[in-house]
């Protein structure tokens, strides 16, 4: 089974997206309690790997493909070791769960929400291989179409997707960019 229900989102943005295939290197960000990770380590296989980064420690999985790392990836020394971690070849994918702790305040949970996936999208421009896809979770709200608008750019297109297993947290969506360009896109373009 898996570590976690949220599993079964990540499962049905793959199917709906085509996100991962065997071979791929993966970074997967607030990866703990490791569903995510699981699922994708399970799809890129054996050739593939799949490295995990969370505040909180990952308990080890029984997949030999992915690695972890303990961090706050708001801190720079955290994206560093990650850039370590995955070397020259770059990533294939990075997918981000991350979510703030919440306060209930919807504005500076939206806020936060928005922060992490910026996190993300960094992440993403830093690593991704021509071609690579981005996942981040974020809470619905007034900064959103910011935060896709600059996803655009760097990405042939950019869907947003809630899973069937996301539906009990209604401001929870998923931007899918595929297809990183290293060559970003100009504004109005
Ligand atoms: N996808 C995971 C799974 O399937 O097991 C569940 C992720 S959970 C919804 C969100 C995670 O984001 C939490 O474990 C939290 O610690 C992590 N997180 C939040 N802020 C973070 C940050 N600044 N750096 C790293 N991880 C962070």
């Amino acid at each position: 089974g898996y570590r976690a229900r949220s599993a079964y989102k990540l499962k049905q943005l793959d199917e709906a997206a085509g996100l991962f295939a065997p071979g791929d290197v993966v970074v997967d960000l607030g990866a703990a309690p490791g569903g995510w990770l699981q699922v994708a380590a399970e799809a890129v296989g054996d050739a593939g790997s799949v490295v995990g980064v969370d505040l909180q420690r990952i308990r080890s999985l029984d997949h030999d493909n992915v690695e972890t790392i303990r961090g706050d990836m708001t801190e720079d020394g955290t994206a560093d070791r990650l850039r370590d971690v995955v070397g020259a070849a770059g990533a294939d994918a990075v997918v981000s769960d991350m979510a703030p702790n919440m306060t209930g305040e919807y504005s500076v949970d939206h806020a936060r929400s928005i922060h992490l996936a910026r996190q993300a999208l960094g992440v993403a421009r830093d690593l991704l291989s021509p071609g690579g896809d981005l996942v981040v979770k974020a809470f619905d709200g007034p900064d959103l179409a910011d935060l896709r608008a600059d996803m655009e750019e760097s990405f042939e297109y950019v869907r947003s997707i809630r899973p069937d297993a996301s539906r009990d947290s209604s401001s929870e969506v998923y931007l899918v960019a595929k297809g990183y360009l290293t060559a970003p896109v100009a504004a109005g373009d």
